[in-house]
């Protein structure tokens, strides 16, 4: 094995064997060529090599151990042979600890005009300037090589979950040929590489999937297509359903979640990485997460409130300014109020994950997650 990548598990709470219980929260360590990251693990995203109005050093300070950044944005503009110039991604955006980067499949499925999907690859327009372009597993190999994160993730078929089963099984068969084709491809050796589960919600087609995908020697096991809009426990039965086919020793990243119920939900599940764009979206429309749950920091009800937002909260935000001057900048539309939010939304974040190591390692998870949610419901805070 490649000394610059592993994955090992430290410690399953409930269990005594490590790897044996799945409804436990793992606490694991993610080796990787930029930087060692500590699991279950948040990675805020940075869409255009960027994460929306925090600066790098910023994220260091919060205790940000990995980014996440998508490759169809930066294959569309500046492009991965300008990227590769400047020295790849890391070099391009200044970040010197590990990236993720995703295929582009989904936003070539969600954002883009799609004219053909073949077994060859996806013709889509790109929603910038209508050109045409075609995606196969080959190319977005080639793309994430050059901006050389540290993990790649496999093209995919993304389809709707509320697609017709034969719809789903013909996307599912896809990505799995895909699958082997990207990996037959990469070739770069400090780079790992993640392979996807779809199958919808369909328990019987997320256990075929999964037992496809884990056919093929991957790194670590991504659950693609959850979350996009049906209710929280079909979620979980099929999360619950595609953890018990992934091999224990390998990571497991759950796509596109950042809700602390479902973070919570999933790390008893056994997943380690999730990644999720709404606390920084959520920050730019004054959407602020607090110990106490959510708090829209806009609301006339906080022009004469002295508090910090959250006093349980380490982070620059909370411990220099009021609710009341929060207020004031979000009501005037200042770029220092979204600044200061976003710094708060990712710090609430990632602390609630330092906490989660700990108290998987410290075996008291369901303790944690009770007192947790004990607070952050019963606050009026939400209005
Ligand atoms: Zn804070």
């Amino acid at each position: 094995m490649n000394s610059t990548k592993s994955f090992t598990l430290q410690t399953q709470a409930g269990s005594e064997k490590i790897g044996e219980a799945l409804s436990a929260g793992r606490n694991g360590f993610l080796r990787l060529p930029h930087g060692d990251v500590e699991t279950p693990v948040f990675m805020p995203v940075g869409t255009q090599a960027a994460v929306k109005c925090l600066l790098p050093g910023q994220l260091k300070e919060i205790g940000t151990q990995i980014l996440l950044s998508n490759t169809f944005h930066l294959y569309l503009r500046p492009g991965h042979e300008d990227i590769r110039f400047h020295g790849g991604l890391h070099r391009f955006m200044g970040w010197d600890r590990p990236i993720l980067t995703d295929s582009g499949g989904f936003q070539v499925f969600s954002l883009s005009k799609l004219n053909k999907i073949t077994d060859e690859g996806v013709v889509f327009r790109s929603p910038l300037d209508g050109s045409e372009h075609f995606f196969t597993p080959e190319l977005t190999v080639e793309i994430q090589e050059a901006l050389g994160s540290d993990i790649a993730m496999v093209f995919d078929e993304c389809a709707p979950h509320d697609a017709p089963e034969t719809y789903i099984r013909q996307a599912m068969k896809r990505t799995y040929e895909w699958a082997k084709r990207f990996y037959k491809a990469h070739s770069k050796e400090d780079q790992m590489v993640f392979g996807i589960v779809q199958g919808g919600v369909s328990i019987p087609l997320r256990q075929e999937s999964a037992e496809q995908i884990t056919s093929i020697p991957f790194d670590g096991y991504a659950i693609g297509g959850l979350s996009v809009g049906e209710p929280e426990s079909v979620t979980l039965a099929a999360l619950e359903a595609t953890c018990a086919y992934l091999p224990k020793d390998k990571p497991r990243y759950l796509m596109g979640v950042g809700t602390p119920e479902l973070i919570f939900a999933s790390v008893a599940l056994g997943v380690d990485m999730f990644d999720c764009v709404l606390p920084t979206r959520s920050a730019r429309h004054a959407t602020l997460y607090t110990s106490g749950g959510k708090v829209h920091i806009k609301s006339a009800k906080y022009k004469r409130n002295r508090e910090p937002l959250d006093p349980r909260c380490d982070c620059y935000t909370c411990r220099h300014f009021s609710r009341g001057y929060l207020q004031h900048l979000y009501a005037r539309s200042e770029v220092s109020g979204m600044v200061l939010g976003s710094l708060h939304n990712i710090r609430f974040l990632t602390a609630m994950m330092e906490n989660i190591r700990i108290s998987i390692r410290e075996r008291r998870f369901e303790a944690y997650r009770k007192a947790f949610f004990d607070r952050y419901r019963n606050q009026d805070g939400s209005e």
